[in-house]
């Protein structure tokens, strides 16, 4: 289990105000970051920073998302308890535990792999032996797993991965931001039909880049 307590509680609540007011409105959303520590993921001096709306280096040359952006992605994905869904870039592995929150059946795949051991260790002894981790190139999806009712990337792609939006059901959704190294536009990708997708686009946003084969 995390480490928490009343005061990290209290920052997460006026987080979670603040991102509604923001413009979250999904209410499971804003549950889940009020739910979820996040302190856990920081050196124990960054407290404050934890629950503040910013993004922060967790060390790899990496990032823990911005809260909002977390939220953005989750409310976008629109999911459900045993919604079967693929991240790409677990990182921290803050947004797989703001996905455990809603229930979904989790994979999540990391392509650095001191991250991978360093979060699948952590998250696994906290607990969470339902996520299921796995070490790799998520630009290629996670065939032996699909076909996933949504998938999730969490770092900015040059182009839509083709294998991706194929590793989705019918009814499937992908979000992921795709653009060059500066900003990328939030996309929404739903497979209607075996060979038809409908694209929707939602701002831009600042991730750091997807790589591998399909990625930069
Ligand atoms: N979801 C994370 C965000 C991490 S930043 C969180 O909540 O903290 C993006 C992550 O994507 C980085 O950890 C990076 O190593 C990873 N990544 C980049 N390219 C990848 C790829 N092709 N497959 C899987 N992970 C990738």
């Amino acid at each position: 289990m995390f480490q928490d307590g009343y005061r990290e509680q209290g920052l997460r609540k006026q987080l979670a105000k603040k991102l509604k007011e923001k413009g979250i409105s999904d209410t499971k959303v804003l549950d889940a970051i009020a739910s979820v520590p996040r302190h856990v993921f920081l050196d124990k001096a960054f407290l404050e920073q934890a629950y503040q709306d910013k993004a922060f280096p967790i060390g790899e040359g990496q990032t823990i998302s911005q809260p909002y952006t977390v939220a953005f992605q989750t409310q976008l994905l629109e999911v459900g308890k045993d919604t079967k869904v693929l991240e790409i870039g677990t990182g921290s592995g803050y947004q797989a535990c703001v996905l455990s929150h809603l229930k979904v059946k989790l994979y999540t795949i990391e392509y650095n792999k001191a991250l991978y051991n360093k979060t699948s260790n952590f998250l696994r002894s906290a607990g969470l032996t339902k996520i299921n981790f796995f070490f790799g190139d998520g630009s290629l999806g996670l065939p032996s797993f699909a076909p996933f009712d949504r998938i999730i990337v969490t770092a900015g792609a040059p182009s839509i991965p083709e294998k991706l939006i194929h590793q989705l059901v019918i009814g499937g959704k992908l979000v992921i931001p795709v653009g060059d190294d500066k900003n990328q536009m939030m996309l929404r990708i739903t497979r209607i039909s075996e060979n038809e997708f409908q694209r929707e686009e939602f701002g831009a946003f600042k991730f750091v880049p997807l790589l591998g084969k399909d990625g930069w």
